[in-house]
């Protein structure tokens, strides 16, 4: 994020985005789910450009044992950043950039999860970034989610998530790599079905209004998100679904 690149070009004469887009249009997302056979779960998402990969395990007994709580799951979620993901190497291991997006990606999902029904145990959610072009932290949440559902583990509904932002003075969805470079703000947020936001962040300026218009773009953003992992998972599980009914 930087603001001092004022000569960097973010619209055509027709308002359309450096990649054709329009200022509402999210970047187009591919999922499959179920794609690594030792996870209880996994998925497979690619956004844009981003390309990344989640597995879940568990709920399973907690190790080490002195990370067991007595009384709930702990939740682990790890983000990780291959070093070949993005332009130059990303050095390898965990860094103050991965622990944070670790840290409020498990907040996001801890509202939806029922830890209090597992003592003892974990859920562990690992993402695996493989091609960077802003917005991972996003993408990686929307894995995520969907492999936790592919683990079977209960969850109150789906978090999907988005980011909204600031280029060239105007409001946009869905920051991609030049955007989030020299654009103004970025305001990445998680959400549940419910529309309870359970990650806010956010990198630049904005104004009251512009905040206010950016989160209800980003909201809209998320809710976009929300219908195609619902079509990836009926997708993925219709014909189990048909298999039931025709059991009955
Ligand atoms: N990035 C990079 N090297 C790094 C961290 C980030 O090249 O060590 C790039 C990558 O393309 C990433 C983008 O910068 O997607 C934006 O990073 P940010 O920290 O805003 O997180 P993200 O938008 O990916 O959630």
């Amino acid at each position: 994020m930087s603001s001092n690149q004022t000569d960097v070009v973010f619209f055509d004469e027709n308002g359309l985005r450096t990649d054709q887009r329009k200022p509402d249009e999210i970047r187009p997302m591919k999922i499959k789910i179920g794609v690594l056979s030792r996870a209880n779960g996994s998925c497979y998402l690619e956004w844009g450009a981003n390309k990344v990969i989640a597995a879940v395990y568990g709920p399973r007994e907690a190790h080490p044992r002195r990370m067991q709580l007595a009384n709930k799951a702990v939740i682990r979620y790890r983000y990780n950043m291959q070093s070949f993901s993005v332009e130059d190497r990303a050095r390898p291991g965990p860094s103050r950039r991965s622990s944070e997006i670790s840290k409020v990606s498990r907040e996001a999902f801890e509202p939806v999860l029922f830890a209090e029904d597992y003592p003892k145990a974990a859920i562990d959610i690992f993402v695996e970034v493989l091609q960077a072009d802003a917005g991972t932290r996003t993408a990686a949440i929307n894995a995520a989610s969907l492999a936790l559902v592919d683990a079977g583990i209960p969850m109150r509904g789906l978090v999907s998530a988005c980011a909204a932002g600031k280029v060239g003075g105007k409001i946009v969805l869905d920051l991609n790599k030049p955007e989030d470079n020299y654009g103004e703000a970025d305001l990445p947020i998680a959400m549940t079905e419910d529309g309870k936001i359970t990650l806010i962040q956010m990198d630049g300026h904005l104004t009251p209004s512009e905040f206010e218009e950016a989160m209800e773009l980003v909201q809209k953003g998320c809710r976009q998100v929300l219908e195609i992992q619902k079509a990836a998972l009926l997708e993925k599980f219709a014909s189990v679904m048909d298999d039931d009914e025709e059991e009955i």
